[in-house]
């Protein structure tokens, strides 16, 4: 793989470009998607989006929006075409191709040149490309790099500046995790002056809540959360059926997990979410115990140090029994690892 230097010369022609992203995308996936994705086509770029799935209400306001395509069933034709018709094919927030499911052939099997523009860790290698940094708090603070590099600067719209700031200001928890920077604030500082709306993005993004997701969230805390103090281990299970009963939708349990975390004393929190098809798990630490570790080692998954997420193709009662039966050994086996 090589580094970012080598492709910039590649975006001085006209190109067919694809962007896509890591499934049920957060604010960075998308809003550095549709940042990617503005920028863009402001320099004359045939650009496609396509989210490897449905993304949640309180992300549809970004500008662009309404251009993204969602694969599925009835899209699955059309976003293999736009796959193999391109000429550069983007990989934003993800650089595990087997994360997409029926897209990670598409992508290998496409003559692309692929690029990465990521953040999280252990990159596999399948881009022709990267811009890779796991010091960067977000993939919003890479494609600010990114377009600085392209001479961009004074071609940041206040639109563009908005979905970059969504995705920093989210990957940082609000600025509160230890990827804070101070080279973030000094971009946020930036995006400002380019027209950021931070009281708009906020807005969006925290207060738009359903009154039902509200209540789901009073009774989550109060019959769906296990401590084991012990161990210093908080976590949600949440049923398909509570899903049901509130009448939740895609990104409604988002955020959630922290609330686990915020507990004082509890060094590792958890949220097991009975999904259709499978179990999704969320995993949040703070300080040196290493999520990602864990993740990939028993659930499928990867991410960061502090945050991480994998998927049990068991029940959801025996993934719970899975993940207690590993309590006990959390604290001692995946303190201080340096991954
Ligand atoms: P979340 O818990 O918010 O879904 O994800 C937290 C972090 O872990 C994100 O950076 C996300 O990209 C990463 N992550 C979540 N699920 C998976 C997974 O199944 N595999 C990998 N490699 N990373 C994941
Ligand atoms: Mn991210």
């Amino acid at each position: 793989m090589n580094s970012i230097d080598g492709f910039l010369p590649i975006l001085e022609e006209t190109k067919k470009i694809v962007i896509t992203t890591h499934p049920n995308p957060d604010a960075d996936a998308l809003g550095s998607s549709l940042g990617l994705y503005l920028f863009l086509i402001q320099r004359g770029h045939e650009v496609h989006v396509i989210s490897p799935t449905e993304y949640p209400d309180f992300l549809q306001w970004m500008p662009g929006n309404e251009k993204v395509i969602v694969m599925s069933e009835s899209t699955c034709d059309e976003v293999r075409s736009k796959m193999m018709d391109s000429d550069v094919i983007f990989c934003l927030d993800f650089s595990m191709l087997n994360r997409l499911k029926e897209m990670e052939e598409m992508i290998r099997s496409s003559n692309a040149v692929k690029v990465i523009i990521d953040h999280h860790r252990d990159p596999e290698d399948f881009a022709d490309y990267q811009l890779w940094d796991t010091n960067a708090a977000a993939t919003g603070e890479l494609l600010f790099d990114f377009i600085l590099l392209l001479n961009g600067r004074d071609e940041i719209t206040p639109d563009i500046a908005n979905c970059i700031y969504a995705g920093i200001m989210t990957d940082t928890g609000s600025f509160r995790h230890p990827s804070t920077t101070a080279k973030v604030h000094r971009i946020v500082a930036e995006l400002i002056d380019l027209g950021a709306d931070i009281d708009l993005v906020n807005r969006e993004i925290y207060d738009t809540n359903s009154i039902n997701r509200l209540r789901f969230i009073g009774f989550a805390l109060s019959q769906r959360l296990y401590i084991r103090e012990d161990q210093q281990i908080a976590y949600f299970v949440i049923s398909a059926e509570d899903f049901e009963r509130f009448g939740l939708k895609t990104g409604d349990t988002e955020g959630l997990v922290n609330y686990a975390l915020s507990i004082k004393g509890i060094v590792m929190a958890t949220i097991i979410i009975e999904k259709e098809d499978e179990v999704r798990l969320s995993f949040r630490s703070i300080g040196d115990y290493a999520v990602n570790l864990f993740a990939n080692q028993h659930f499928e998954g990867g991410g960061h140090k502090n945050a991480s997420g994998g998927v049990s193709n068991m029940s959801l009662n025996e993934t719970v029994e899975k993940f207690e039966s590993l309590i006990p050994h959390f604290k001692t086996k995946y303190l201080k690892v340096q991954v």
